[in-house]
């Protein structure tokens, strides 16, 4: 079958190759016919290599829908034929991380599809766990419906739940990519008043703007941030996301938040960032920083299913999976136009 496989000593460091169909190794193991997949921006981190437990030669991808094409003796809640959203994190449910709900810490899992084990940038993806892992769709929801579900829109929701929003909030969501915007829909889910959108990308600032999906859009290149945030709201903001990882939007979010408000960092850095602790000192920020426990996969399926959330206007651009290798071109160098891309099968 044919895999994109990350190859640390290749010029391209990814290569598309033709791999043998996985197998079952425990019983609590599925294999899924991936019908529908996407690139992560991870993807993009790996293959430059910022991702040093990424095993060399793994099938890359983490973000995809499927249907069951084999199943495990031990496999209770599924059965062939059956059409699923899948969680990006594979994880067992019985250690001490999955029973406090921190399923990326799973000892026994985590963020491993796409990464430590072969992932979905192929046709056929062995999932482990798979009763914990994959989620059986309704019938009106697509594959397209639920591409995100297990992986950036989890990120959103993760993002906005770090917030602990309450009903008077103005936040700040700093990055208008998919994350972002996955993270301004879930906060208008979780009942937030106003969200400030901030992007130097002003295409995507318009679509946020055109999609609703926030109130206020400030580019920080051409104005002051700072003054911008107080016309809004004049002690800052209740609560800032970070969701860009740019040279300075870890610092803007110190700056731009209120006092004895909240940081959550889903930004996935290149490099180490400074915290300005003499500066905010007196300021008595929450600050909380994480990848994705992605634990509410089926709530998000429940809220797509009843039309209250739709992520389908995030993919820009169409590929085959035998056209992948364009795939990746388009989505790490035309960052102006692209979202997201879904690759078909
Ligand atoms: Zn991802
Ligand atoms: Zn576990």
């Amino acid at each position: 079958m044919k895999a994109l496989i990350y190859n640390k000593n290749s010029n391209k460091k990814i290569e598309l190759v033709e791999i043998e169909k996985p197998k079952i190794i425990k019983d609590t193991d599925v294999i899924l016919k991936v019908t529908l997949s996407s690139i992560c921006t991870s993807d993009i981190h790996i293959k430059k290599g910022f991702v040093p437990r990424a095993n060399d030669k793994v099938v890359l991808g983490h973000e995809f829908v499927g249907v069951v094409d084999e199943v495990g003796n031990n496999v209770k809640n599924l059965k062939i034929g059956d059409r699923v959203a899948v969680n990006c994190e594979t994880f067992c449910n019985k250690c001490y991380f999955c029973k406090c709900g921190f399923v990326n810490n799973c000892i026994n899992g985590g963020w491993e599809l796409g990464c430590r084990i072969n992932g979905a940038q192929a046709e056929y993806v062995r999932i482990p766990y798979a009763d914990n892992t994959l989620y059986k769709l309704p019938n009106n929801v697509s594959d397209r419906n639920a591409l995100f579900v297990g992986d950036i829109l989890s990120s959103g929701y993760f993002a906005a739940l770090m917030l602990d929003i309450k009903k008077e909030d103005t936040i700040g969501i700093i990055g208008s990519g998919p994350v972002g915007m996955c993270a301004m829909i879930s906060a208008k889910i979780l009942g937030v008043k106003k969200i400030v959108a901030i992007d130097i990308n002003e295409k995507r600032l318009k679509i946020a703007k055109n999609k609703g999906l926030a109130d206020y859009f400030i580019n920080p290149d051409k104005v002051d941030i700072e003054d911008e945030i107080k016309k809004i709201t004049p002690y800052g903001l209740d609560g800032v996301i970070e969701a860009a990882g740019g040279k300075n939007t870890f610092n803007m979010a110190i700056q731009i938040a209120r006092p004895n408000s909240t940081i959550g960092v889903v930004a996935m850095y290149e490099e180490d960032q400074i915290f300005p602790l003499p500066n905010c000192y007196g300021k008595n920020l929450t600050y909380k920083t994480g990848g994705v426990d992605a634990i509410h996969c089926e709530e998000l399926i429940q809220l797509i299913s009843e039309n209250k959330i739709n992520t389908d206007f995030l993919i820009t651009k169409s590929y085959k999976l035998e056209n992948i290798l364009e795939a990746y071109e388009y989505f790490e160098n035309s960052k102006e136009d692209v979202l997201k891309v879904e690759i078909t099968y």
